[in-house]
């Protein structure tokens, strides 16, 4: 999973990236271009406005859901009441809302239809 060799557009502003334009630095073992890296030194891009969460899709009825951070969670919960922005977020997050104690038990499992055929993937939402 190295991607960051190839990794060839700023991993925030997606600019292309070449010699003169590249950072040293690096957000998180990604490429910035030195303007991104600059607003990073700044505090410009906050970065705890990404979330990186797993999706889990189940192969045998298709339902889709989430998981992530704690925190994520709660924000998902909040803002359902709210503007129900982060629509497809929130549709992964209302079982989580159904189990007591935040106590997210089996990920492994399809929780419609308890299938254990399922696919993973990491995915990075943008929180505005
Ligand atoms: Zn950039
Ligand atoms: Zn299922």
């Amino acid at each position: 999973m190295d991607k960051s060799k190839n990794q060839e557009n700023c991993f925030f502003c997606k600019k292309k990236l070449n010699f003169w334009f590249t950072s040293l630095k690096k957000h998180k073992g990604n490429k910035v271009c030195s303007n991104c890296a600059m607003k990073i030194a700044k505090k410009e891009i906050n970065e705890s406005k990404q979330i990186t969460e797993t999706k889990v899709t189940c192969v045998s009825c298709g339902k889709i859901w989430h998981y992530g951070k704690e925190e994520q969670t709660e924000n998902c919960g909040n803002s359902m009441h709210q503007l129900g922005k982060s629509m497809m977020c929130c549709a992964g997050c209302v079982p989580a809302l159904f189990i007591p104690n935040k106590q997210i038990k089996d990920f492994d499992k399809c929780p419609d239809c308890n299938s254990k055929a399922i696919k993973k993937e990491k995915v990075i939402h943008n929180v505005e």
